[in-house]
């Protein structure tokens, strides 16, 4: 029994659980352990037995029962229910036993397994979590990935030998090439175009010193500007690198144009130099792109700018007119909007300038109309390709704003040309003109005054005026001041009138006064008033003198004029009275020599009948010119006398008069349409008379012929008498029209030499000129002209 005891001893102080149980479960002895396990007193556990404190609910349960029952032994985990109600993991090992009284029994020995349970269970969690921590790390890094993948900057990781670790998306699109392609490889070798990146001047930072460097580069292999980021650690470099290409033409054209700007703000700089760099400037933004303006005169295009287009084509295209189908910038104007020719060979707008572009390359154009504000056309902006192309938004974009800066700049330069021209003018003009210019800031009373006259009218310095705005009324005579600014003040607060004139006289610098005539032309504001005076001041002093000269020397004539009249008139009459009382006398001689030569008829000799015959004829002639002078006496400037007469009718009585001696002669006698006129119709009777009996009179017995004509001129009526006679050599054209001038022997024809000095006279009467174009042999043509009687001749 000294083992059993032993063995006891052993059981008691175990950690370990002991029983002794039949195997119904009923509990036969356990240890303090046990008790301590389960929270039961021995005794307790006696009565309550195995299936109290054992999960028998467990099919572990079952199945070990009944392996020990097979077996004899069992070892596995069961699940034990202390006192209070907690259930624990349990080793559990059992064997079956033969007591000493033969009846068969179990011994078991159960462990605690609650807190090895519990280490497992953390180190289950632990393991989960670590596996869930890697879980994440992977995911972290796809996401990284993903995220670097797809960040808009390019971005790649070499390792410190230069090999490519990552290459983004990006990068794959940005530079062309596949992240697998390029994995592991030295990216020196794949990209001998960075090489900016290695001499750039802070390489050995990043390299050396593993410090971050960043610049911007041009990388023209790519046709992009880059903006580069390169961060070193100690096992790698990587690099960010941005498409700024755009940013940077951004600027590079903001540049240009604040460029351009401050050109044209400078005036010593010619508008064509600052275009011609502007057009430089975009085509270096743009490249491939040929730059050209042009500017509008007049409904054609010449050139402004265009610094590389050839000379040949420029030469070509200058001064082409503007319309449909007259090339990009022909259209464009006309039309006043954008015209884009993405191919020109197949373009009809092109069509009939297509040969010469093509020959030198060119084969899109894309113009652009420069309007002002007005909507008015200054030229247009041009861009050349030389292949078939159509605008991207990004090119439509910039060259609407370079098309906006253009006007800006157009506008404002043709407005100071404009300007600059009008003062040209306006000072060209006052240096060429003698009199005084001004020009008066009605509001400030401030007078501006240019060119010489001031000085050589006046005698006044433009330079001592400048400064006296009181300069000219002081100097207007006292007896004209008052209606001077009497006259000013009206027409000034009169805002219909936009003209003031007026004649003053102005002292002089010497002391004296001249007469000036003052005009001046009134610019109001809005409301009508007004603003400012400009105007020129003419030194009249001559003309007024002249004036005066002239009114004196107008009365002397006048009264010489009426004097004559007077003892015209007396003449007039004694010339009457003197061919009127002369005819009685000479009746009386010629009725005397009549009887005289009746009553010695046959008695006289023949030198004695000749005698008579001399006087008898004499008497005649000098009856005819007293008849004639008579007759000139008698016409008058009665022009109560005048009346609407169909010379047409007039001429065909006086023809009528002639009818025996035309039929006679044969002559040929033609009359035009002849006018209907007003005037005095016997003048007019004895006109013809004496145009045709000359006619008839003076022909040359061949064929003779007369042809009268008459038409409406504009103030007058214009006659002629042609006749195929004799002819007057051209000295005696205005002989002729002379009192008592013939040029033949009466012998040679008959006549006294006052026919024509009648025409003469009648015509004076009548307003209008008579003379004679003439060759000997050939003929005469008499013209003379019939003014027409206005209202006021009529009356006077
Ligand atoms: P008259 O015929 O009485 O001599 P006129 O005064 O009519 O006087 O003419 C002046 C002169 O002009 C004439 O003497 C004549 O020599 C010349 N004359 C006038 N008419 C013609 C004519 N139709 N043809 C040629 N000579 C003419």
């Amino acid at each position: 029994m000294k083992s059993n005891t032993i063995y006891q001893s052993l059981i008691d102080t175990s950690q370990n659980a002991f029983f002794f149980a039949k195997t119904n479960g009923a509990i036969l002895e356990a240890n303090k352990a046990a008790c301590i396990m389960f929270g039961y007193t021995e005794e307790e556990l006696k009565r309550l037995g195995g299936s109290s404190i054992l999960d028998t609910k467990d099919p572990l349960f079952a199945q070990m029962m009944i392996e020990r029952q097979k077996d004899g032994t069992i070892n596995g985990f069961l699940t034990g229910i202390r006192k209070n109600g907690e259930y624990f993991p349990l080793m559990y090992s059992s064997v079956r036993l033969i007591d000493d009284n033969g009846e068969e029994i179990v011994s078991i020995e159960a462990t605690d397994f609650s807190e090895q349970r519990k280490q497992e269970q953390q180190l289950i969690e632990l393991l989960q979590h670590s596996k869930e921590l890697h879980k994440k790390e992977e995911e972290d890094r796809a996401l990284l990935e993903t995220v670097l993948d797809n960040i808009t900057d390019g971005f790649f990781i070499v390792d410190n030998d230069w090999k490519i670790l990552f290459w983004n998306r990006t990068a794959e699109r940005i530079l062309g090439r596949n992240e697998k392609d390029l994995i592991g490889k030295n990216v020196w070798d794949e990209f001998p175009v960075f090489a900016p990146l290695r001499e750039y001047k802070d390489y050995n930072t990043l390299y050396n010193l593993k410090q971050s460097v960043h610049f911007q580069e041009y990388y023209p292999a790519f046709s992009i500007w880059a903006d580069v980021s390169a961060y070193p650690s100690d096992n790698y470099i990587s690099v960010y690198f941005k498409d700024i290409t755009e940013i940077k033409s951004l600027q590079t054209l903001e540049s240009l144009e604040r460029q351009v700007l401050e050109m044209n703000a400078k005036p010593d700089i010619p508008l064509t130099d600052t275009l011609d760099f502007f057009m430089k400037g975009i085509e270096e933004i743009h490249s491939g792109m040929t730059c050209s303006i042009l500017r509008l005169k007049n409904g054609r295009l010449y050139n402004w700018s265009a610094p590389s287009l050839p000379k040949i084509y420029i030469d070509a295209i200058e001064g082409g007119e503007i319309g449909e189908n007259m090339g990009s910038c022909g259209t464009a104007a006309f039309r006043k909007e954008k015209v884009v020719v993405t191919d020109i060979e197949n373009d009809p707008k092109w069509a009939l300038f297509k040969d010469l572009s093509l020959s030198l390359g060119y084969r899109a154009c894309w113009s652009f109309p420069i309007l002002d504000s007005n909507n008015d056309v200054l030229g247009t902006f041009a861009v050349y390709y030389k292949k078939v192309k159509e605008p991207t938004q990004k090119e439509e974009s910039t060259l609407e704003r370079m098309k906006n800066l253009l006007m800006i700049i157009l506008e404002n330069t043709i407005a100071l040309e404009t300007i600059t021209a009008t003062n040209q003018s306006y000072n060209l003009v006052s240096m060429a003109t003698r009199d005084a210019i001004w020009d008066c800031d009605i509001e400030t009373n401030i007078v501006k005054r240019s060119g010489s006259g001031l000085t050589a009218l006046f005698g006044y310095d433009i330079e001592e005026t400048m400064n006296d705005n009181n300069f000219w009324l002081p100097k207007i005579h006292p007896d004209d001041i008052d209606r001077v600014m009497e006259l000013q003040t009206a027409t000034l607060n009169n805002p219909n009138e936009s003209f003031l004139e007026h004649d003053y006289r102005f002292l002089k610098k010497d002391g004296k006064y001249a007469y000036v005539n003052d005009k001046s032309i009134i610019i109001r504001d809005k409301n009508g008033k007004a603003i400012r005076l400009l105007g020129a001041t003419r030194d009249v002093s001559e003309i007024k003198e002249n004036e005066a000269l002239l009114l004196e020397l107008n009365n002397r004539l006048k009264q010489r004029a009426e004097a004559l009249a007077a003892s015209n008139i007396e003449l007039e009459r004694f010339a009457y009275i003197a061919s009127h009382d002369m005819q009685e006398p000479l009746r009386m001689i010629t009725s005397f020599l009549q009887l005289f030569k009746k009553k010695y008829e046959g008695q006289l000799d023949a030198t004695a009948e000749q005698y008579i015959h001399f006087a008898v004829d004499g008497a005649e002639r000098m009856k005819k010119l007293i008849m004639d002078l008579l007759e000139y006496s008698r016409v008058s400037s009665n022009k109560e006398n005048y009346e609407t007469i169909h010379a047409h009718d007039l001429v065909e009585s006086v023809l009528n008069l002639f009818s025996d001696r035309i039929e006679e002669m044969k002559v040929v006698v033609s009359m035009g349409k002849l006018p209907v006129i007003v005037a005095n119709k016997t003048q007019m009777f004895q006109l013809f008379q004496n145009l045709i009996g000359n006619a008839l009179k003076y022909h040359s017995g061949n064929l003779p012929q007369i042809i009268i004509n008459g038409k409406e001129e504009e103030g007058y009526f214009l006659f002629s008498v042609m006749d195929n006679g004799i002819g007057i050599k051209p000295v005696f054209f205005d002989k002729i029209f002379l009192l008592f001038q013939r040029l033949h022997h009466k012998n040679e024809y008959s006549g006294t030499g006052i026919g024509l000095t009648i025409c003469k006279k009648i015509i004076d009467r009548h307003y209008g000129k008579i003379w004679v174009e003439s060759e000997p042999g050939k003929g005469s043509c008499f013209y003379f002209t019939i003014g027409k009687l206005l209202e006021n001749q009529m009356t006077s």
